[in-house]
């Protein structure tokens, strides 16, 4: 390689230590942190923060980056041209935001945050408001350092979560979809209902871990570069080169420890299948949240919610839940898995609703950030669009408006991830059913090792070497589109639903 793109990379990858340190405390801040740890916790995260931005953004950075995209040496080194793209990207973006916003937002970030959770928790919108005020004052400010020419506020900031993505792209995606869950939620209250029991059922902690680790071991998640605990809100994080995962159990829900646990495995493999030789660099990194969240939704939807899957996880569930699924049958627990309920809060949607949660937040905060629409007609809005895609009344705003985290932290531009997620997860094991010869006859024999590793070869393995949209037409070829996940849905709620 040549000198600059070496030291890029040298420096770089100290930046990328700083961040897995970070991403070490705060995954220990989620975990095991006593109480008492939390401030002096907040202080080191603001150091290691700094210490990474000043690297990120040190002019000499601009200087190697300048001289490797005009050196001819690298241009046929598929790899650095890769890298040198996604370095580019990361240092525009890092030095086009002035210190002293940086600094406003993270404080502000932090204290709406506080505001937003006492606010919700005694149901109390006004307390919050002025918080989101000054948060999407911010964001404003934000998207307009971040914009290209003619990009609007709101695309300039979800393109930080998926590169190449803009409303425009995203209300072609979703209007139709919009139409057609409705249609089928419509559906589906002619059919016939899944019974809830299994769902309702108490089952020991210990039981329910016991059940969800087997399957985790099943889908090839490496303990040797990984673990699973425990905490409020599961999610996953890479740390250096191993991956944490954590899952949260309800005395009496054990399909939503499996769901949980099962999405954030799919998370896990992603970062676990990335080339160990690229790490600390942009081939090591997720393209984007779309496709990163769509390996989740993948393994706990169309793997985990499958009738196939469940011919093989039915003697597994009743080797670790013993007498508790007594009386069950496995074909009982997948139609309970595949239970459809309009409800208020997007985290516990089901598959067929979850969609149209994502919609109403999608509209409403673009014309929050375009500065069409102001906060105090927010909570009205909220639950009109709620009425008229899930039809369901919003009691109060803690059920409402108040339920996400999101905007407090400023993640504007995020929500229409999630979706993103479900439209490729449909796409991409569409793909690698017909690949493989069927995806069903995989599951119902435990052969998840061929999937796990099609996804690692397909995609995993790719890091950001293609954008999303590249990646979706090499590994699919086809453009991202909702009719496989359309097709997919309506196929099994038929059977489901008995229609
Ligand atoms: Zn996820």
């Amino acid at each position: 390689m040549t000198a600059a793109y070496d030291a890029l990379r040298s420096h770089l990858h100290k930046a990328h230590l700083l961040a897995s340190t970070s991403a070490l405390l705060v995954w220990d801040q989620e975990t095991y942190l006593p109480k008492g740890g939390g401030d002096v916790r907040a202080d080191q995260l603001a150091l290691l923060a700094e210490l990474q931005h000043e690297r990120a953004t040190d002019p000499r950075v601009g200087d190697w980056l300048a001289a490797c995209e005009t050196d001819a040496r690298l241009q046929h080194d598929a790899d650095a041209i890769a890298n040198v793209r996604g370095w580019r990207r990361d240092f525009d973006r890092a030095t086009k935001l002035p210190s002293k916003l940086v600094q406003e937002l993270a404080e502000v970030e932090s204290k709406a945050q506080q505001a937003w959770a006492e606010a919700r928790a005694r149901d109390d919108w006004r307390k919050f408001r002025p918080w989101l005020d000054r948060m999407l004052s911010l964001q404003q400010q934000k998207a307009d350092c971040l914009k290209a020419p003619g990009q609007s506020r709101w695309d300039a900031l979800a393109d930080l979560y998926e590169p190449g993505m803009n409303a425009a792209m995203l209300r072609e995606l979703f209007a139709p979809l919009r139409q057609a869950l409705v249609a089928l939620r419509q559906k589906l209250a002619t059919g016939t209902a899944p019974d809830d029991a299994f769902q309702r059922l108490p089952i020991e902690q210990t039981q329910q871990e016991a059940f969800v680790r087997a399957v985790l071991a099943a889908m090839g998640f490496e303990e040797r570069f990984g673990r699973l605990d425990r905490s409020a809100h599961p999610f996953c994080t890479k740390v250096g080169a191993d991956v944490r995962l954590t899952t949260r159990f309800h005395p009496d829900n054990v399909l939503d420890a499996l769901g949980s646990t099962m999405h954030e495995g799919g998370h896990g493999l992603y970062e676990q299948g990335f080339e160990p030789a690229h790490f600390g660099t942009p081939l090591a990194e997720a393209v984007s949240l779309g496709i990163h969240e769509s390996q989740s939704r993948l393994w706990e939807n169309h793997v985990g919610r499958s009738a196939a899957f469940w011919q093989w996880c039915w003697p597994v569930a009743q080797k670790h839940l013993g007498s508790k699924t007594q009386g069950f049958t496995q074909e009982q627990v997948f139609r309970t898995a595949n239970l459809v309920q309009p409800s208020l809060i997007r985290v516990e949607a089901d598959e067929a609703t979850y969609d149209l949660h994502v919609m109403v937040r999608f509209e409403l905060e673009q014309a929050l950030i375009d500065g069409q629409l102001g906060t105090g007609d927010l909570p009205h809005h909220w639950n009109r669009l709620y009425y008229e895609y899930l039809g369901i009344a919003v009691p109060d705003d803690k059920q409402g408006v108040l339920q996400d985290v999101h905007w407090s932290c400023g993640l504007f531009g995020y929500f229409p991830t999630y979706t993103l997620g479900n439209l490729y997860a449909a796409q991409f094991a569409a793909a690698a059913d017909k690949a493989l010869g069927g995806l069903p006859g995989l599951l119902e024999r435990g052969q998840f090792a061929t999937l796990r590793e099609w996804l690692r070869r397909q995609i995993h393995r790719h890091g950001r070497r293609h954008t999303p949209a590249e990646l979706c037409q090499l590994v699919t070829g086809a453009p991202l589109s909702s009719a496989p996940f359309l097709a997919y849905l309506e196929q099994k709620l038929a059977v489901v639903y008995g229609l």
